[in-house]
């Protein structure tokens, strides 16, 4: 299985903001969407950061009730780490795993194509190992 397998049914819609936004929006979005990361792009739609659930949690502890007079640009992670559709979900599980981060936006050729999460990856595993399991049974009940 591949990331473009995940892609295929979640399709291409990647949330984003830009940096100079209130920290507000970045909470109404990840709300109101029902996500743990939204994506940060520039003017040119070129990826700018990510801010997830945990930035904002770091941020309250080092902002305090100042955190509303903040932006985007104040907690997101600039640094971020991509993925093609090509790569395999095994070699995703095991970055995020090991880089301990939950969302990896799709870049294909220079642009972007979409946004995987943990929960995406994990969904695709049990449906892989689900369906081993059921074609094991079959055969043994052969
Ligand atoms: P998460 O586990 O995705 O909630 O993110 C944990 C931390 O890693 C946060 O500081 C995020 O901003 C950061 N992060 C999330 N996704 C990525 C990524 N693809 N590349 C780099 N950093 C990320």
């Amino acid at each position: 299985m591949y990331v473009s397998d995940i892609l295929k049914f979640k399709g291409d819609k990647v949330l984003s903001l830009t940096a100079d936004e209130p920290i507000s929006a970045a909470i109404a979005m990840l709300t109101t969407n029902r996500i743990g990361a939204v994506l940060v792009v520039d003017a040119k739609g070129g990826i700018a950061g990510i801010v997830s659930e945990r930035d904002l949690v770091r941020a309250m502890h080092k902002f305090g009730k100042d955190l509303f007079d903040r932006r985007v640009s104040d907690l997101m992670t600039t640094t971020v780490v991509t993925c093609s559709p090509k790569d395999p979900l095994a070699a995703i599980m095991g970055m995020m795993t090991s880089q301990r981060f939950r969302h990896v936006p799709v870049v294909d050729e220079g642009k972007l194509v979409g946004m995987i999460s943990i929960g995406d990856v994990v969904k695709n595993r049990i449906e892989e190992a689900q369906f081993e399991v059921d074609a094991l049974r079959r055969y043994i009940a052969l």
